[in-house]
């Protein structure tokens, strides 16, 4: 079966690769042939522990605290209220105990599956040294906020990982960075890393090409006709949109509600020359700022700032950024390569994965918020089984994108 995937990113390319090892003529759309993508510039992690979905009431208590003109990671630009403003009224909805203990369940099937995928990648692509499973460290500035700060870890819902005292070698590595003692931390246990997302990204490349698949740079435009999906001027048999914040817009030009919002991160990155080589990645939870070591670089991430997309970036984050660094004394050095990009959100935080109700030959896979990466192994898995009628290894009732359809043509 021809198969068009409207989107590189990272789940775009590993869902082709595995339609495409299934016998599929898998082609790729991909308009950016360089590596602007959230995919290749995220923070790196394997966010197994995050099992509860951010719309829940502890993350609408946390508002006020979290806002950016007060310190925090969180802006909702008044100028983009038209785009948050929805999305906070949907989001309170989906933080309802019920529906957040249901996404809760429903996430943890994904996760709980998340690292076993990513070792049938990566091994299957040769590249068994791209996945790292030696978890991440936490930092915290105060005793005060240590304790705060495990505590609520210790609550919540983590699957299989674990949340221990540092280790001597943590507590080296710490010093290392910060150049005196961590006030407070912590590390994980069962979470993983992706090594280099650059090299991530020649690697699937490599992989498709080599298992028949094709990438076209070009922007696909998804048209509908007869009731089948179709992408304008090329042949498909079947889409599958994994165009990430963008596939909000593919779905509404086909009909189809997909309530996504552009929950926009941004990142420094410079040099790796003076941090540990095999450091894993580090939070600073009170700052909310994630630190991860590449193979040639050393990027610090942060912020959640719900606005268009497309809305030109604001440089205060990077200076923040470029703020935290100096305060914490990191050897992370000028020149700095500033980045911005969305994480693809849907106002419960639980990604759509499925095959459109109305359109049987659609398929869709986006909306990964801040676990696209985490979950793009499975994500992949799942997609390529749905696509066969094949039964999937995670239960994907939940992602279905029916889930946003007015009530009356729900099925
Ligand atoms: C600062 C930051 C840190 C993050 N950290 C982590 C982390 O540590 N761990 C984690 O799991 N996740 C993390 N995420 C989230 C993760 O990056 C995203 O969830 C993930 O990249 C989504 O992947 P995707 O393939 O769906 O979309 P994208 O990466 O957005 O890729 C979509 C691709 O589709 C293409 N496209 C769009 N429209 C079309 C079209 N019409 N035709 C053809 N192509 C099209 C785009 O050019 C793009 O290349 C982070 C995100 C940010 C912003």
């Amino acid at each position: 079966m021809k198969v068009a995937v409207v989107g590189g990113g990272v789940i775009g390319l590993s869902s082709a690769l595995l339609l495409a090892r299934a016998g599929h003529a898998a082609t790729v759309f991909e308009p950016d042939a360089g590596l602007s993508a959230p995919s290749w510039n995220n923070a790196g992690h394997l966010a197994v522990e995050q099992r509860a979905p951010l719309a829940s009431i502890a993350s609408i208590r946390s508002v006020g605290r979290r806002q950016f003109r007060r310190g925090g990671a969180l802006d909702l630009p008044l100028a983009h209220a038209r785009t948050w403003v929805p999305f906070a009224t949907r989001l309170v909805a989906a933080a309802r105990p019920a529906r957040f203990r249901a996404g809760t369940a429903a996430l943890g099937g994904l996760l709980t599956e998340a690292l076993p995928a990513w070792r049938r990648l990566t091994g299957s692509i040769g590249e068994a040294g791209l996945l790292r499973e030696d978890g991440h460290l936490m930092v915290w500035g105060s005793p005060a906020a240590a304790a705060t700060g495990r505590a609520a870890w210790m609550r919540a819902e983590t699957g299989g990982a674990s949340l221990v005292p540092c280790r001597d070698e943590d507590l080296a590595l710490l010093r290392q960075v910060l150049g005196n003692e961590a006030a407070g931390c912590a590390r994980f246990d069962g979470t993983g890393a992706i090594a280099d997302l650059g090299a991530l990204h020649r690697a699937l490349r490599r992989a498709l090409a080599a298992a028949g698949g094709t990438i076209v740079a070009e922007r696909a435009s998804v048209v509908r006709a007869d009731g089948r999906a179709g992408i304008a001027g090329h042949e498909a048999d079947a889409v599958l949109v994994a165009a990430g914040v963008g596939s909000g817009t593919v779905m509404q030009g086909l009909g189809i509600r997909a309530p996504i919002v552009a929950e926009r991160g941004y990142h420094l990155r410079a040099a790796a020359d003076r941090w540990p080589a095999d450091a894993p990645p580090v939070v600073f939870e009170d700052r909310s700022m994630i630190v991860t070591r590449y193979r040639d670089t050393v990027q610090a991430a942060s912020f959640v700032e719900v606005a268009a997309p497309d809305a030109p970036p604001d440089p205060r984050k990077w200076e923040r950024l470029e703020r935290h660094v100096r305060e914490l004394g990191l050897p992370m050095e000028a020149p700095f390569t500033r980045w911005m990009g969305a994480r693809p959100t849907f106002p419960d935080y639980l990604p759509a994965i499925g095959r459109a109700t109305s359109m049987p030959n659609l398929f869709y896979a986006f909306g990964h918020q801040h676990l696209g990466l985490t979950l793009a192994a499975v994500t992949a898995e799942a997609v390529a089984a749905l696509v066969d009628g094949a039964a999937s290894a995670v239960d994907l009732s939940p992602f279905d994108l029916a889930r946003f359809a007015p009530r009356k043509a729900r099925p």
